[in-house]
């Protein structure tokens, strides 16, 4: 999405770096490896920066950069700070699966309201965004949710694209109804999760259906051929123990639709869980039995981040707003008690901010180490997966 909004303030973007996105070679974005962050191959360039989009690994590419005596500023600048806040309104607090990763199939306290956002609510979260956020370039149209249920997500993506603003959307493409008008209204970015093929997608995208969403795939294809081929998809692939088999399978279908292809382990959510768990609760059996199927092992991982702990997190300054207009204290979180008291039009984004540095649950979690739980699991790169 940082592709589109700098594109729409004439930044011509040559290229991509990354080391866990693949894409094909016909894609329209260039990505290449990090070996390639080198002056001798930019200089090639005629006038050239760096702009570091990466939101977990932001901290580990500025030290490549650093150490290749990149000048911060001069050579390169970070995203982060020139977007103060990401927002993700999570339109659809509804999801036709239950997968056991996903608080959406294996929460079993208090949850969140499953509602469905109404096009007006929305329209006027986003004019209030807009109104109050200095640089406001992008914003995903989900959280838990599956936004492709809710039937207003074309006129939403409509309207934000109509104010300038890039639209990112994650599905799981097993329910395509409004899939058409929403690939006309132009959203800058889709992604789709899968977790393999056959009977294990059923089982780790629990009431999904691998034949059904290899058809919607397909569809997806063929619609952006015809609406939008600047739209940028990606099949991001969640990695277990026992899905390996199936990675050259999706792999060939993004080599042939020219969509990028992610692969990074498989992780539980939701993160409220996991606090309780390290502080001494037990995990529901259910969950338990789905971590052994983990790449990871969960408890050395927990181990891990405790011994390693640091200040900085990079899902801090990120604003969720759900479905019924609350505004949950961390993306990871699930349970009602994590959400503020008031609701997003009863704040300003700087009363939103102030609140935010008073978060009980930020200061447990890196009491923990638990801010950098995902970044183990994201990161993974595979030799045998490339
Ligand atoms: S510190 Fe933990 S609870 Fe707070 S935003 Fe980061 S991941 Fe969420």
């Amino acid at each position: 999405m940082a592709h589109d909004a700098l594109q729409r303030h004439r930044v011509k973007i040559e290229g991509f770096i990354d080391k866990t996105i693949q894409s094909s070679s016909a894609s329209t974005v260039k990505i290449v490896q990090p070996e390639a962050l080198d002056r001798e191959v930019l200089d090639r360039c005629n006038r050239w920066f760096v702009i570091v989009t990466s939101m977990f690994f932001e901290n580990e590419i500025e030290h490549t950069l650093l150490a290749k005596n990149f000048v911060k500023n001069i050579d390169y600048i970070l995203y982060s700070e020139l977007k103060r806040w990401n927002f993700e309104i999570d339109i659809s607090g509804v999801c036709q699966l239950k997968c056991p990763t996903c608080p959406n199939g294996n929460f079993t306290g208090q949850g969140l309201t499953k509602n469905m956002m109404e096009f007006e609510q929305y329209r006027q979260i986003l004019d209030k965004l807009i109104a109050e956020v200095d640089f406001f370039p992008d914003v995903q149209l989900y959280s838990w949710g599956e936004p492709l249920l809710n039937p207003a997500l074309p006129d939403m993506v409509n309207y934000a694209v109509s104010r300038g603003i890039s639209v990112g959307i994650s599905s799981n493409l097993n329910d395509i109804r409004h899939l058409e008008k929403t690939i006309q209204a132009k959203p800058d970015w889709f992604r789709v999760s899968v977790s393999g093929i056959d009977d294990w997608y059923s089982q780790m995208h629990q009431g999904g259906c691998w034949k059904k969403v290899a058809n919607n795939i397909d569809q997806l294809s063929k619609l952006r051929k015809i609406y939008h081929p600047e739209i940028i998809v990606e099949i991001n692939y969640h990695l277990y123990k026992n899905n390996k088999n199936d990675i050259e399978t999706v792999a060939q279908i993004c080599k042939k639709n020219d969509f990028l292809f992610k692969v990074n382990a498989a992780y539980i959510d939701p993160l409220d869980m996991l606090i309780e768990y390290a502080e001494g609760q037990s995990l529901p059996e259910s969950v338990a039995k789905t971590a052994q199927k983990l790449v990871f092992d969960i408890n050395e991982v927990l181990r891990y981040c405790k011994t390693h702990k640091s200040n900085d997190c990079v899902r801090e300054n990120t604003i969720v707003i759900h479905s019924d207009g609350t505004i949950r204290q961390c993306p990871h979180v699930f349970g009602s008690r994590y959400s503020l008291d008031k609701k997003i039009f009863d704040l300003s984004i700087q009363e939103v901010a102030d609140l935010f540095m008073k978060r009980d649950i930020c200061k447990r979690c890196k009491n923990i180490g638990l801010n950098n739980f995902y970044a183990h699991f994201l990161s993974y790169t595979d030799a045998s997966v490339k």
